[in-house]
């Protein structure tokens, strides 16, 4: 089977189990993604959709967050972790909105990655989610997952795996698909516990399976 007609029945299967898998992080309009997105660095989406309802009431705008002093955001923010370097580039990204994209979120990746604390993953995420653009968001739960099911080969750097799976997925599929093994990360193939392949609708295309399956079995004779 080759990658891309594995990536092919992974798209459908999780299409099946997630239909509605979409981003985690609450939003109404794109600046706010872009400042929640860098407060989910090593946060909870949880506890950021908590966190910016404080900062989104004192400061309802790009204009209001670009005035506000970085140590303001920093006090509402503190509780995400970061807060320092997480208020210092939501508060230069605010201003560089403000003043070179006349308050817009750029609705094109290269324009994306000029602002202060996005990389690739929150550019594609953007593009993605606010934008309906093809996308390929490679966050952890998406790196662990493509390579145990065997999208790539053991590639563990971000750009990498995205750029690898730019070769196998369809563009328009590449947001949800994301979305998805995010969900299914989560759920399934989680990362802290011994991934739960039985009840995973992936295990008959996944490399990692039989491999797990082996060590269940032998975890199991143990127990007996
Ligand atoms: S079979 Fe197991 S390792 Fe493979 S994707 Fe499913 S849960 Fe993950």
């Amino acid at each position: 089977m080759t990658k891309k007609e594995r990536a092919a029945i992974a798209i459908e299967r999780l299409k099946k189990e997630y239909p509605d898998a979409g981003c985690t992080l609450d939003y109404n309009e794109a600046w706010k993604l872009l400042v929640s997105v860098r407060l989910a660095a090593q946060c909870t989406d949880e506890r950021v959709n908590v966190i910016v309802k404080d900062l989104f009431a004192k400061y309802p705008g790009v204009e209001a967050l670009a005035a506000a002093e970085p140590e303001d955001i920093e006090a509402i923010v503190r509780p995400c972790g970061l807060g320092k370097s997480k208020a210092r580039d939501i508060s230069k990204c605010m201003r560089m909105l403000r003043d070179e994209f006349g308050g817009r979120v750029p609705d094109n990746f290269d324009d994306l990655m000029k602002l202060p604390g996005v990389g690739r993953k929150s550019a594609n995420l953007i593009m993605g989610d606010v934008f309906g653009k093809p996308a390929i968001v490679t966050d952890t739960h998406c790196i662990r997952l493509c390579n145990r099911i065997g999208l790539v080969d053991d590639i563990k750097e971000p750009k990498k795996v995205e750029m690898a799976l730019w070769k196998i997925i369809p563009p328009e599929e590449g947001s949800d698909f994301c979305h998805r093994l995010v969900f299914h990360g989560r759920d399934v193939c989680t990362a802290r516990t011994t991934p739960h392949c039985e009840r995973c609708c992936l295990k008959d295309i996944c490399k990692a399976y039989p491999e797990y399956k082996k060590q269940a079995e032998e975890i199991a004779a143990k127990k007996k």
